[in-house]
């Protein structure tokens, strides 16, 4: 199965309009899709439709932002879940809320690390007021010349302890889960690599996630150094956590990777798909097999 469960579209920071990626998933091999944009999940309709209408299987799916324990940012994906939930869309909203006023406060601090501008700068690569992302400003400061790249941008000025980065309190772990959980959906812990924490409070991360209902771990991501993925299948066996697998596709010539492209699961991990409740292709197929017998 090629499954690509992780990918941002231009309703959060990513690149592509939702159809146009499950166009390009489709051409890339991918069979089980999911669209994961930060904290939004306005572009699930759009993606569906689409999906339906290539013969992609598309589940709903989004990326939430979650503060633990202070100033650990940690990223959770929700898959297969009724997008019409209030309680959901509501806490999604909530969590949106604070992105604009964040941002500003970036502005500020970049402002007096002395580039300029770059809270207006960046709106230029805003597609969803709504959400303003990092790699918003990360797109603008390099093409303004004051890094060579993306990534350079997050080593030099936007990642944890250099001067445009602000903390910022997002939903609690607690919660997040629960909206997931509540709209019928499974819970996820997104590149568990990425995040800088020991190995003791990684196992207590993962603990707390479980307790309040995730049941799956993004076991292979295209974001984790071959250690850090080491360290995730060890901790998936560990706690027998549902298998999870993703791009992180954010567009074309900018990602680690692109759709479809990430090596198959481990045999011995339970994919988190075997648990979605839509188990076949949600295209057209029925009604043209219908056709074909009368
Ligand atoms: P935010 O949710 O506003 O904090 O933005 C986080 C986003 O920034 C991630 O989803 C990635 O798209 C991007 N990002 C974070 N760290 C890096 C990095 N080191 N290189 C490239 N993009 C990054
Ligand atoms: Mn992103
Ligand atoms: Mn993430
Ligand atoms: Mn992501």
């Amino acid at each position: 199965m090629n499954a690509d469960l992780h990918s941002h579209s231009n309703k959060s920071d990513g690149l592509l309009a939702p159809a146009d990626l499950v166009r390009r998933a489709y051409a890339n091999g991918v069979e089980l899709f999911a669209l994961t944009d930060h904290d939004e999940i306005s572009g699930i309709a759009e993606a569906q439709a689409e999906a339906r209408v290539c013969g992609l299987r598309c589940v709903s799916g989004v990326e939430i932002s979650v503060s633990w324990r202070g100033d650990h940012t940690i990223h959770l994906l929700g898959f297969d879940f009724d997008a019409s939930d209030r309680a959901l869309i509501d806490g999604l909203a909530g969590v949106r809320a604070g992105r604009d006023e964040r941002a500003r406060r970036m502005g500020a601090e970049l402002d007096k690390a002395g580039i300029r501008g770059v809270y207006e700068g960046a709106q230029k690569y805003v597609s969803n007021p709504a959400l303003i992302s990092r790699l918003h400003f990360a797109r603008y400061i390099a093409e303004a010349g004051h890094a060579r790249d993306v990534k350079s941008v997050f080593d030099h000025w936007l990642a944890k302890g250099k001067p445009g980065y602000v903390s910022h309190v997002w939903a609690e772990l607690n919660q997040a889960v629960g909206w997931i959980c509540n709209a019928g959906g499974i819970a996820v812990m997104a590149h568990p690599g990425r995040y800088r924490v020991s190995r003791a409070e990684m196992r207590e991360l993962t603990a707390e996630f479980m307790a309040a209902g995730g049941e799956g771990i993004e076991v292979l991501s295209s974001s984790h150094t071959q250690g850090q993925a080491r360290e995730v299948l060890r901790l998936a066996r560990e706690f027998k956590l549902l298998a999870s697998c993703g791009s992180d596709f954010h567009g074309p010539g900018e990602s680690w990777i692109d759709l479809g492209k990430m090596p198959p699961l481990p045999d011995d991990l339970t994919p988190v798909w075997t648990r979605f409740k839509v188990q076949s292709s949600n295209s057209l197929q029925p009604s043209s097999a219908l056709n074909l017998e009368s």
